[in-house]
């Protein structure tokens, strides 16, 4: 399982749960549940889900490792 390295941030507002998203995780970490996308702890940070909403309605924050500041 890989490990969370992002925060999904989705204004429900804008989402219009067209289910593009969903589909270029790679990790699976978005669905659609009862008409309302839904994240989990799996965000690997990769940007996909930011770069194709086409309504500007998800935001990817990085997390870092704080544990390990000085390995690269
Ligand atoms: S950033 Fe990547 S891993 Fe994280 S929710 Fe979006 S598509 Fe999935
Ligand atoms: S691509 Fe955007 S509008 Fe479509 S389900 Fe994902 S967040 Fe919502």
């Amino acid at each position: 399982m890989p490990r969370k390295k992002g925060q999904v941030a989705i204004n429900h507002k804008y989402c219009k749960r067209c289910n593009i998203c969903p589909q270029f995780c790679p990790t699976s970490n978005l669905e659609i549940v009862k008409d309302k996308l839904t994240s989990y702890d799996r965000c690997i940070a990769c940007f996909n889900c930011e770069r194709y909403c086409p309504d500007l309605a998800i935001e990817v924050v990085k997390i870092y490792n704080v544990k390990t500041p000085s390995t690269r």
